[in-house]
């Protein structure tokens, strides 16, 4: 007993019992657009038949809390960029701002914290990597729209001299190859391995490295060959991160871009593909917490996307066999429809059932036209499916907060979306909170 009390004096004194359990390494990982009928609407459509419960996901096994994610303004809806602001700086912002505050100061993120502090520093993304969420780890930019000049910024915004990403893996060629200013080139110049096609993702052998996949952001994920492409960017990252076995460690930032563009779309199909990438990915991280207990996990979504629910009219039913049966997006979809296409047969390849006769009527009459005819198979699938969606743009439900691995705790219950970047910076510093 007197041991014990000499103890917590002795700790007491040295503040050690209230300092938090710093990790070595940080992966901040962003579901674009995925609400919490993404990741229910995930378990269902992952759910076995054969059995008699509804198998859960790695979301339910890691899920801690939500967050509410409204911009700095009266709006309450946030685009990806205000968001993206609060979750990569602590500091609200207006919709559209990269990595700048409501008086156009630029913030700092946890990215830049991290180079500072000496750790690696990698992003790994579907979209182009100059997107929204990305761009405001490292970029600042008054719009998310001058896509130039915050590709700039991967280079220009410097710590010590160099670029302040050690991996950068994802899409948007056209922004970093460009006629004025080659940026892959100057990446190259400073040493990076570079790759441009998917199948080079093996030849990165060691950091620092770019490997921009696409012109713009990579193939949907039902439209794919490599429909994993996430979760095996995601391990590409982790191997060569330790491999590099910095003594700081390192700093990994994983979007799933691309649910936001499928909920946008409204195709619930197209979201469910893009959930099941990004849930590989966080099962990939999960298996390394497990080999290195020292890193710290924290997924979250910036927002949700299209007012989705999981059931449209008074029916009691949600058919997920109907969305597993669509072999690719509406988009791609109608992108295959010319004037002597045979509709009929052409859906029931690619949706697996039948059209009823009403439906084929309805989407012949708007062949001449294609965005009422995107909207007519919208409504169409949507309505086998039972799939409800009540806009193409964003909604302001809470997002879930799901953590795992060193100082996960900190992340229960209600927070706001500028919370979850200020408690990581605060166990990065090992500080109380
Ligand atoms: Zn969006």
């Amino acid at each position: 007993m007197k041991k014990l009390s000499l103890l917590l004096l002795l700790c007491l004194a040295s503040q050690a019992c209230q300092t938090q359990p710093r990790p070595r390494n940080v992966i901040f990982m962003i579901g674009d657009g995925m609400g919490p009928a993404y990741t229910t609407g995930y378990r269902y459509y992952k759910d076995n038949p054969q059995t008699e419960i509804v198998e859960t996901t790695v979301f339910d096994r890691l899920l801690v809390g939500t967050a509410s994610t409204y911009p700095d303004d009266d709006t309450y809806v946030t685009d990806s960029a205000a968001s993206a602001t609060a979750l990569a700086t602590g500091v609200k912002s207006y919709n559209g701002a990269i990595g700048i505050d409501a008086a156009h100061q630029p913030l700092d993120s946890l990215l830049k914290h991290a180079k500072r502090q000496g750790k690696d520093t990698a992003i790994v993304v579907t979209s182009e990597i100059n997107h929204a969420t990305p761009a405001s780890f490292v970029a600042h930019n008054e719009s998310r729209r001058n896509k130039d000049a915050i590709a700039d910024h991967f280079i220009d915004n410097k710590i010590d001299g160099r670029p302040m990403v050690d991996l950068l893996l994802g899409g948007g060629q056209q922004y970093f190859a460009r006629s004025d200013r080659n940026l892959l080139q100057e990446f190259e110049n400073f040493g990076y391995q570079s790759g441009n096609n998917i199948q080079q993702l093996q030849e990165l052998t060691q950091l620092p490295a770019i490997g921009l996949f696409a012109d713009t952001g990579l193939p949907r994920a039902i439209d794919s060959d490599t429909p994993q492409r996430l979760s095996n960017m995601t391990e590409k990252a982790l191997r060569l991160l330790q491999k590099s076995n910095n003594k700081s460690g390192f700093f990994l930032m994983i979007e799933g871009s691309q649910i936001d563009w499928c909920g946008h779309a409204n195709d619930i199909a197209c979201a469910m593909h893009e959930m099941d990438d990004f849930a590989r990915s966080i099962e990939v991280v999960e298996k390394f917490i497990q080999d290195n207990p020292d890193t710290l996990l924290v997924v979250t979504a910036d927002h949700s996307t299209g007012g989705l629910s999981l059931a449209a009219t008074k029916d009691y039913r949600w058919q997920t066999d109907i969305v597993s049966m669509q072999k690719r997006s509406l988009a791609a979809f109608i992108g295959l429809l010319n004037e002597d296409a045979d509709l009929a047969t052409l859906w029931q390849e690619n949706f697996g059932y039948p059209l009823e006769p009403q439906d084929l009527a309805a989407l012949q009459e708007n062949m001449n036209d294609r965005r009422a005819l995107y909207d007519t198979a919208v409504k169409v699938s949507s309505k086998y499916s039972n799939t409800g969606w009540t806009t193409s743009g964003h909604d302001a439900v809470d997002v879930q907060v799901f953590a795992s691995g060193k100082g996960h705790e900190l992340f229960r219950g209600f927070q706001d979306n500028t919370m979850i970047s200020q408690r990581i910076l605060l166990l990065m510093d090992g500080k109380p909170l």
